[in-house]
C-alpha cells in the first residue's frame, strides 16, 4: 500500500484552497460536501467561486499567495497552473506538518483525494496511488452502477437503530450477525423499494423478537479445484458471512484469501493416509460451533457431495438439529477437463462420463471395471494417483485397449495446472518416472486427445 486510505472530518475546520479556476472551484465543492469553513486565497477567481463567496459559504480572499497563508489550516489544496508557486505551497504545508494536496502533481503531494462513489454515510474512495487515475474512474463507474443509491438510506437506518442494538447483545457476533440478517433481507429490500418506515417497523420487530446466542448455522461450500474465478457468487457471499471457516487441504490459497477477513480459520486437514481431525471429529465439532451460535462455512474443494464426505456431515447436523445449507462447487473433473482442453462428452467419442474413486484400499480398488472397461465412455478417476498402475491393469484385462489416450491433470486450475497425456499401457511408467503432484486427476478416454486437436494450450 503506497497510501493509507483514512477519512478525516473537517466539519467547520479551515482548509485553505489556492487558486480561484475551475479546477479549484471543484475542490472547494468536494471539501464543503465535507463541511469544511473553506478559504480561497487567489488572485482572480471563476465565477462559481465568486458565487460561493457571494452566497457566503466560503471566504475568498482576493490576493497573491504569502506564506502566512497558510498557518492553522487543517488541510491545504494548491490548484492554480504555476508549478513554482504550487511547489512553494507545498513546501510551506509540508515544513508546517500540514497535509497537502496538489492537483495532478503527486510528488507534491502529501495526501491524495480518491475518487468517490458517495451513497452517504456510505462513501467509497477508490486509489490508485497516482498510478492509473483512469483505471480507478474505470472502477468508479462500476460501483456506481451496481451499488443502489438506497444503501445511503439503509446506512441512515442502521445508524439510528445503532444504540438499541448495542444495548440488546452484549456480544458482538450476535450484532454483526443481526445486522448482517437486516442488510440482506426484508429490511433492506423495504428500502430499496422506497418504503423506509416499514423497514423501521420490520427493524424494530426484528429487534424485539431476537435473543442472544441463538442457534447458529453451517454452510457447506464447494470451493471449487482451485481457481477462485470459478467460485459461485453464493459460496462467496456466505464465506464472507461466516465467523469460522473450517477448511482442507484442497481449497486453495486464493479462495482462502476471499473468506471474511476476521473469520477464525480452522484446518481440517486431510492429506492422504494423514487426516489431521478424523470425520467424526469434523462431524462433531460442525455441531458444537452451531450450537454456540456460530455461523460456521465448511469450506471444500470441488463439489462437497462428489467425493467430499459432505453427505456425513450433513447427516450429523440433521440428527442434531442444526439448520444447514449446502452449496455446490466446480467438481474437479469438470474444472480440471475444461481448463485443459478435454471435453468430457462429445457426439463422436463419448457418450458418458463416470467419476469414479481411484482410492485404494488394501492395495486395489472396489471397482465394476467390466463396466468401465468400455469404448465411447469417459471415465475420470478421482484420487487415483497412487493407484494409477492399479487401474492401468485391470482396465486391460478388462478388455480396454492399451493405447487407449489418457490425461493426467496436476494441480488443475491453479497457476500451476499441468496436463501430462500418455496411454493407458505407459500410464505406470509415466507416474514412475515424472515427479507429479497432488492433487491429481486422471482422465481416460478417446476425448483425451481433442486436446491436441483442439491445439490447446495451458493458460
Ligand atoms: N470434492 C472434490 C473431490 C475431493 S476428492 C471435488 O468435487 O473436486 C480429492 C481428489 O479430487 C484429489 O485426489 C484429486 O483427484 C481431485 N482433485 C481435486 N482438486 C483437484 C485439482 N485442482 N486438480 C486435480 N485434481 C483435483
Amino acid at each position: 500500500m503506497n497510501y493509507l486510505p483514512i477519512f478525516i472530518d473537517i466539519t467547520q475546520k479551515p482548509c485553505l484552497v489556492v487558486g480561484g479556476g475551475d479546477i479549484a472551484y471543484r475542490k472547494i465543492n468536494l471539501l464543503l460536501k465535507a463541511n469544511a469553513q473553506v478559504i480561497c486565497v487567489a488572485q482572480a477567481c471563476c465565477e462559481g467561486i465568486t458565487q460561493l463567496a457571494k452566497n457566503n459559504k466560503i471566504t475568498v480572499i482576493e490576493k497573491a499567495f504569502e506564506s502566512s497563508d497558510i498557518k492553522s489550516q487543517m488541510l491545504i489544496v494548491s490548484a492554480t497552473n504555476d508549478r513554482a508557486l504550487n511547489a512553494q505551497v507545498s513546501d510551506l504545508a509540508k515544513d508546517a506538518n500540514i497535509p497537502v494536496n496538489v492537483v495532478d502533481s503527486p510528488d507534491l503531494c502529501t495526501f491524495i483525494m480518491p475518487s468517490i462513489v458517495d451513497r452517504s454515510p456510505i462513501v467509497i474512495a477508490i486509489s490508485s496511488a497516482g498510478k492509473a487515475p483512469v483505471l480507478a474512474r474505470l472502477i468508479r463507474a462500476k460501483l456506481e452502477s451496481t451499488i443502489p443509491n438506497a444503501y445511503g438510506r439503509l446506512a441512515e437506518l442502521a445508524g439510528s437503530f445503532r444504540e438499541q442494538v448495542k444495548a440488546k447483545f452484549n456480544n458482538i457476533e450476535d450484532r454483526r450477525y443481526f445486522w448482517e440478517k437486516a442488510f440482506s433481507g426484508v429490511v433492506a429490500e423495504k428500502v430499496f423499494s422506497g418504503k423506509v418506515d416499514e423497514a423501521k417497523l420490520d427493524l424494530q420487530t426484528q429487534l424485539d423478537e431476537s435473543s442472544d446466542s441463538e442457534m447458529g448455522e453451517v454452510y457447506l461450500v464447494g470451493g471449487g479445484p482451485g481457481d477462485p474465478d470459478l467460485l459461485t457468487f453464493k459460496a462467496l457471499r456466505l464465506m464472507q458471512q461466516a465467523d469460522v471457516i473450517l477448511y482442507d487441504r484442497l481449497v486453495s490459497d486464493e479462495v482462502m484469501e476471499l473468506v471474511r477477513r476476521d473469520a477464525e480459520l480452522i484446518y481440517v486437514g486431510k492429506e492422504r493416509d494423514n487426516h489431521s481431525v478424523p470425520q467424526d471429529g469434523i462431524n462433531q465439532l460442525l455441531v458444537d460451533l452451531a450450537k454456540q451460535g456460530r455461523r460456521v462455512c465448511r469450506l471444500k474443494g470441488g463439489d462437497p457431495f462428489i467425493f467430499g464426505r459432505g453427505g456425513e456431515e450433513i447427516e450429523t447436523l440433521a440428527e442434531n438439529g442444526v439448520p444447514f445449507q449446502v452449496v455446490p462447487g466446480i467438481t474437479a473433473a469438470s474444472g480440471c477437463s475444461t481448463y485443459s482442453g478435454i471435453p468430457l462428452t462429445h457426439r463422436d467419442y463419448s457418450q458418458s462420463c463416470r467419476f469414479v474413486t481411484g482410492h485404494l484400499k488394501d492395495g486395489s480398488m472396489n471397482l465394476p471395471w467390466s463396466e468401465l472397461a468400455v469404448e465411447q465412455q469417459t471415465i475420470v478417476f478421482y484420487m487415483a494417483l497412487k493407484g494409477a498402475p492399479h487401474l492401468s491393469e485391470q482396465l486391460q484385462t478388462h478388455g480396454m485397449r492399451g493405447d487407449m489416450p489418457v490425461a493426467l491433470v496436476e494441480k488443475g486450475t491453479t497457476p500451476e495446472h499441468k496436463v501430462h497425456t500418455t496411454t493407458l499401457t505407459k500410464l505406470p511408467d509415466l507416474v514412475a518416472n515424472e515427479t507429479i503432484h497432488a492433487p491429481t486427476l486422471i482422465i481416460v478416454g478417446e476425448v483425451v486427445k481433442l486436446r491436441e486437436k483442439l491445439n490447446w494450450f495451458d493458460a
